[in-house]
């Protein structure tokens, strides 16, 4: 399982809907350097998704096509007998992202914390200390 993968999906993937869900589906089997590829079946993608395993399949077209998606058909570890494929995401950060789990932009500036400059500073006996 990849957070990692996951994030960089929800962060800079292009595409939406159905592809985008078999996307994430795919980030969330990844291992967690990303070396190894993720093999999970059309059928668990298509449940994932919510989809048919046809609409699956066209949507790894449209993901590979998109090059977002590499896929090596039928590389995957054996379940049973059947070989799944095996899919590596390939979504490189914009050059103004950061990076990690959050993929902030530079730019943005984003505190970790939100600085409160407005406390109110009396206690509980509504004395100004
Ligand atoms: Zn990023």
């Amino acid at each position: 399982m990849s957070a990692k993968s996951v994030a960089s999906v929800l962060h800079h993937s292009s595409h939406s809907g159905t592809a985008r869900l078999v996307l994430i589906g795919i980030a969330w089997h990844m291992s967690e350097t990303g070396h190894a590829g993720a093999w999970p079946s059309i059928k668990r993608l298509a449940v994932y998704s919510g989809v048919s395993e046809r609409q699956v399949i066209r949507a790894l077209a449209a993901l590979e096509e998109s090059g977002e998606l590499d896929v090596d058909r039928h590389k995957g570890e054996s379940y049973g007998g059947h070989r799944t494929n095996r899919y590596w995401i390939n979504i490189p950060c914009p050059s103004d992202c950061e990076g990690g789990m959050y993929h902030r932009n530079f730019g943005d500036n984003v505190p970790m914390f939100e600085v409160v400059d407005n406390f109110d500073t009396r206690d509980i006996q509504g004395q100004i200390r």
